[in-house]
């Protein structure tokens, strides 16, 4: 550990503008009020959660988005301690045959593999913080499209064995070779790879009773001003401070935070080039969720459609339902895909399972997991991101620089926090 030392500006209490009120903006304002700033959270949305939010249908919670947790989402694990909320084991995972209908195991006979051993050796030495909070560290190291990284470390059987999870859950077909990075990070925070082996009681998944937004609505209640339905119309940056215009009025800060991807905000920033170039080479999938009432379908787990997950040729069917409660027929389904073909398609993958499409309540679609390309990767975009933290009192959080995941983006936001924002009035070291 090295002593830092702050001037006596850096340790005065600061104000800062949040926009974004998702996982990772609360995380951040969390941690900076705790540390005795004051901070303005902007979300546009009318409820906190971003692609967290749950929604009530009958009495029921159903998560839209994110809500599976690891033994790896050991921050997730303190905020649910600190603030007494209560987790449960969340449903089995099968992969469902979409031909024969037969649901089984997922096969992980990458674990039992010599060439697991192999995949530990290469992480120890080209990649070992892949585990750590963000992504830079890692980038260039797996920057190479999957298949090719896969195919030159022969470590295919990885792929066997996450491959189905890691594209039913959103993060692409691996045959559209996105970079290794997103593969490999997914694998490690599923907790399988390293990791404890319980926690908080559970030894494997684990999600919050009554949905996960409402975690992050207990994570706002003690947050002292955050502000949904607000429309951010520009954001300036000058010497002195920010300020972010919205439709009801100015927010003066010292610094402001995005907890949203740079290229969904940069129509109202006052960017520089280069921020307008990272955003011009950010990526996302879109990705959508159902909520349906569905009959007929095989029942209580978390299904990956195996013929669905294995090509890009299959993109825009369903890749994966879940079907939480046991006792009601309202599932959530994930597709990819343009949203005016969603709704056609999930009603001819139900049918073609031996089901029946009963009532859709909602769809949403998501401008999910914000990345870069391999070219891009390898070029050091991420460490180009890094570089601009702090400048023009400007910092990134999210699953850009995090990885798309809950616990990958609170811990990025938190750390950044930690070490961009001391304690106002306080003395500080660092590592
Ligand atoms: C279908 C789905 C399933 C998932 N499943 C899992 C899972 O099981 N486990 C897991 O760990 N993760 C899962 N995730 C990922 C997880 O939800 C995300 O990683 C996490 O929500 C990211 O948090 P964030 O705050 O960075 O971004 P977001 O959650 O996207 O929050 C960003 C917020 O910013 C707001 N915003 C955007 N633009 C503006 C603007 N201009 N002005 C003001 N506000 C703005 C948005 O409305 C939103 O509230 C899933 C995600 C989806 C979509």
């Amino acid at each position: 550990m090295t002593e830092q030392t702050f001037t006596s500006r850096e340790l005065r209490p600061r104000t800062v503008a949040v926009i974004g009120a998702g996982p990772s903006g609360l995380a951040v304002a969390r941690e900076l009020e705790r540390a005795g700033h004051r901070v303005t959270v902007l979300e546009e949305r009318d409820t906190v959660a971003g692609k967290c939010e749950s929604v009530d249908v009958d009495g029921r919670a159903y998560d839209l988005g994110g809500h599976i947790c690891t033994t790896r989402y050991e921050r997730i694990a303190e905020l649910v301690t600190e603030l007494d909320v209560e987790t449960e084991r969340t449903s089995r995972y099968r992969v469902l045959d979409v031909e024969g209908r037969a649901a089984t195991r997922q096969a992980m006979s990458f674990l039992r593999e010599e060439s697991f051993l192999r995949y530990l050796a290469l992480r120890e030495r080209e990649f070992p913080h892949i585990a750590d909070p963000g992504l830079a560290h890692s980038a260039r190291a797996l920057a190479a499209p999957v298949t090719q990284w896969l195919a030159e470390h022969d470590l295919q059987s990885l792929a066997e064995s996450f491959g189905t999870g890691y594209t039913a859950a959103g993060y692409g077909y691996l045959d559209d070779d996105v970079p290794a990075l997103y593969l490999v990070k997914y694998a490690e925070m599923t907790g399988l790879l390293a990791g404890p082996p319980e926690l908080l009681g559970h030894t494997g998944a684990f999600t919050v009773v009554g949905g996960f937004g409402a975690l992050w609505r207990r994570v706002a209640e003690e947050l002292k001003d955050v502000r949904c339905g607000v429309r951010v119309e520009s954001v300036e940056r000058r010497a002195e401070g920010v300020r972010v215009h919205t439709d009801v009025g100015p927010v003066e800060a010292d610094d402001l935070v995005l907890a949203v991807a740079l290229d969904r905000v940069l129509p109202v920033l006052d960017a520089t080039e280069e921020e307008r170039d990272l955003a011009s080479r950010i990526r996302a999938n879109a990705y959508h969720t159902t909520l349906a009432t569905a009959s007929g379908l095989p029942a209580d787990a978390f299904y990956f459609l195996d013929a669905h997950t294995a090509s890009r040729e299959s993109k825009g069917h369903c890749v994966s339902y879940h079907h939480r409660y046991p006792d009601s027929d309202v599932r959530t389904f994930y597709s990819y895909g343009h949203p005016e073909d969603v709704g056609a398609r999930l009603r001819e993958d139900v049918a073609g399972l031996g089901g029946r499409l009963e009532a859709v309540h909602l769809e949403r679609e998501w401008a999910f997991m914000p990345h870069f390309a391999s070219g891009d990767l390898a070029d050091g975009a991420l460490d180009r991101l890094d570089a601009l933290q702090g400048r023009n009192h400007t910092y990134h959080v999210g699953g850009l620089p995090a990885f798309e995941l809950i616990e990958c983006a609170v811990a990025h936001a938190q750390d950044l926090a930690r070490r961009r924002f001391p304690p106002a009035g306080g003395t500080l070291t660092l590592p």
